[in-house]
């Protein structure tokens, strides 16, 4: 069989739309096929070595077939097995190790995506507070369901692409992060607000964040207007702190959305928050329900028992947030030495680099930004051996195995690649 990626796309899309099983690795040419990962990068088949920064979109927080996880997995799979449609110890178990990390939650359902976790959220939602609206923050991501996949636009609010009816729309109005007078606007018009859906730190939108004040006031207003506050901690969660977001700004939300980095890689999601919301899923008339076949199975409980007991129990997430620092601090120096005008907005575990004046504030900001510049920047360090997502919206990730990451060699690649990039750019 052939190792040339070219000749791969091509037999493969005889198979698949796209030649990919997942629309996001079509790269035309450039596609990517690997053969191996480990640690802190990977193998592509045609023999090319990558230190991945990309992470899978930020799941991998200790490193790629970590040991101790894979264990883990392996003895749950050996001796008790994967999927039974029945309750096991550990359940509980893990669910004790994420309130103990995440105080904001008292109950918690299990999901197998960030996307179903979000489903069960505004599910949740919806059945404790009887409403149906909802107020989403424009610029961030969550998930690819129908409702959430309308985005915010100067030219209104469009669809992703074809397949959504315009009905699943009709419930839902984009605000603006960190636009204190738009919230107080849209809670206090229209039809009763069910929720508020955000991602604090928008990890898809260059860790675009919300500054603590919008957050407090976010808080207050959702609660005076009897409307649940969603945080989508799908990437934050377990990165940005061990107590997800919700650490880094001390408030907390009504609802969380957990995925990525609680299992390493390994498929797991959830979704939890306060007791007497969470208690709406139930069997009483008017309860939400909740289920499926492979949620909490023991493959997904188990990596997440593992990923979690290191994450809580050891040293791992200050090493991440190290590395991170010691990326950025890198970065500038290499947009320094070129006079590139740059930022970097959220923490150092997922840092967006942006080639602006000031910190985007908003994904309206983010339009401001010379992305192109960072695109090509992107496609130069994947060329020399460093994968990242070629687009400012997806920030860095980190990874516990990053350490091993030879900085020097890093630093030469980043200056040939920002120059190179500079040659080409028309500014
Ligand atoms: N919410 C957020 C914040 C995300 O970043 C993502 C995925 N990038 C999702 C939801 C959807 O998660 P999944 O791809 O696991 O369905």
């Amino acid at each position: 069989m052939s190792t040339d990626p070219v000749q791969l796309l091509a037999e493969a899309t005889r198979h698949m739309p796209l030649g990919v099983l997942d629309s996001y690795r079509y790269w035309g040419d450039e596609s990517i096929f690997v053969r191996s990962l480990k640690g802190g990068g990977f193998t592509s088949t045609d023999g090319r070595s990558f230190v991945d920064y990309r992470l899978g979109y930020g799941p991998i927080i200790l490193g790629y077939r970590d040991p101790r996880v894979d264990a883990a997995v392996i003895d749950a799979i050996q001796n008790i097995g994967t999927v039974c449609g029945f309750s096991t110890p550990m359940d509980a178990e893990v669910v004790r190790r994420i309130k103990k990390m995440c105080p904001n939650i008292e109950k918690m359902r299990f999901a197998n995506s960030g996307t179903e976790a979000v489903m069960g959220a505004v599910r949740v939602a919806r059945g404790h507070t009887k409403r149906d609206r909802i107020l989403v923050v424009e610029g961030g991501f969550h998930g690819l369901y129908d409702e959430m996949m309308w985005r915010s636009d100067e030219d209104g609010v469009v669809p992703f692409g074809g397949g959504l009816p315009d009905s699943t729309r009709a419930n839902v109005q984009f605000i603006e992060l960190n636009d204190e007078d738009g919230l107080a606007q849209a809670l206090a018009s229209g039809p009763p607000v069910a929720a508020v859906l955000l991602e604090p730190i928008m990890g898809n939108s260059g860790s675009i964040s919300a500054t603590p004040d919008y957050i407090r006031t976010l808080r207050a207003a959702c609660t005076a207007h009897g409307a649940m506050l969603i945080m989508d901690e799908v990437k934050t969660g377990f990165r940005v702190a061990k107590g997800g977001a919700q650490e880094y700004y001390g408030v907390h939300a009504d609802l969380s959305t957990y995925a990525k980095a609680m299992g390493n890689g390994y498929p797991v999601a959830a979704f939890g928050g306060r007791a007497d919301v969470m208690d709406v899923i139930s069997f009483e008339p008017g309860g939400v329900t909740h289920g499926g076949t492979y949620t909490a199975n023991l493959i997904a409980l188990s990596a997440a028992r593992a990923t979690l007991q290191i994450l809580d129990e050891t040293n791992a997430l200050e090493t991440v947030y190290a590395v991170g620092r010691r990326h950025r601090e890198l970065l500038g120096r290499v947009f320094t030495h070129f006079s590139v005008q740059h930022t970097f907005a959220g923490p150092d575990s997922m840092f967006g680099v942006h080639f602006s004046e000031s910190v985007p504030l908003s994904w309206r900001d983010w339009k401001k930004t010379d992305a192109p510049l960072y695109t090509a920047f992107c496609k130069h360090l994947i060329q020399r051996g460093v994968m990242l997502e070629p687009d400012s919206r997806e920030p860095w990730f980190f990874c516990e195995a990053h350490q091993e990451v030879d900085l020097g060699w890093l630093e030469d690649v980043a200056m040939q690649s920002m120059a190179a990039a500079l040659d080409a750019h028309v500014r």
